[in-house]
């Protein structure tokens, strides 16, 4: 089963009502946490538990909206050259503790060429992270999750393998709506948020997948080599 996702723009409206909201919940939540590490560093006891809970739990709040924030409008703040190894490297060290808490190991395999993109390095390790944390959540104990990255002519393709449960077609087909999920605490922004990076990014992304069996995602995106930058650049640039 294959899907290509293109919708990302009709969800305008729906993500930008729901940025604005986020927006203006997200600063009393920092008010609040402050007080409340304050609390945490001062309390013992039972006390010191429970705020340790409410933290993390205010953490997950304000992460679900920044995902809110980022997909109405991701922030391209600093844009560098990114090597796509060590993105992918920082992201493996990211999602290691997630993937062994499930008993889920998490491979690598890159090509030893070095590939470069121009852009934010935080976004494109967002867009990214999002994929593969998806990839364990979706993979049993004993399962792997394997991402590599290879060379395409001017394009990098980053795949992320699982053999995980999979999606059916109807499933696939959903994949990338907005609040789409079938998680108990799912909040249905990941894919979209990575879609919408990427696409600012001039990037694709396209899903093959078969329930019970895994998931293979496959990204691509422009890069350059670093040794004849300014070559493949133009070559881009006619591309554009
Ligand atoms: P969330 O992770 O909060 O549910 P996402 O937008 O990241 O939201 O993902 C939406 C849904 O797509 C998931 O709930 C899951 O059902 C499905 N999905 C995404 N990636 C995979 C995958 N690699 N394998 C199986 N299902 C997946
Ligand atoms: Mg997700």
């Amino acid at each position: 089963m294959r899907n290509d996702i293109i919708r990302a723009e009709k969800l305008n409206t729906m993500g930008e009502l729901a940025a604005s909201f986020a927006h203006e919940v997200r600063n009393p939540l920092t008010v609040v946490k402050g007080f409340m590490q304050l609390m945490h560093q001062q309390e013992t006891g039972k006390n010191h538990e429970y705020l340790t809970l409410a933290l993390s739990e205010v953490g997950r709040a304000e992460m679900i909206l920044s995902d809110y924030l980022n997909f109405a409008k991701p922030q391209f703040n600093k844009i560098e050259e990114c090597s796509f190894h060590e993105v992918l490297t920082e992201i493996v060290a990211l999602l290691g503790p997630l993937a062994a808490k499930g008993g889920v190991s998490l491979k690598t395999q890159m090509e030893k060429e070095k590939m470069c993109i121009s852009t934010d390095r935080n976004q494109l390790k967002q867009a990214l992270v999002n994929l593969v944390k998806n990839a364990i959540e979706a993979t049993d104990e004993g399962g792997v999750v394997t991402i590599s990255l290879r060379h395409h002519d001017i394009h990098a393709v980053i795949e992320i393998q699982d053999n995980g449960r999979g999606m059916s077609e109807e499933q696939l087909s959903r994949i990338g709506t907005l609040f789409y999920t079938t998680k108990e605490k799912g909040t249905g922004l990941g894919t979209c948020v990575s879609l919408r990076i990427l696409n600012e990014m001039k990037g694709s992304i396209h899903y093959s997948s078969e329930a019970g069996k895994g998931t293979i995602v496959t990204v691509q995106l422009p890069q350059f080599k670093t040794s004849c930058c300014k070559q493949t650049q133009a070559i881009l640039n006619i591309a554009k």
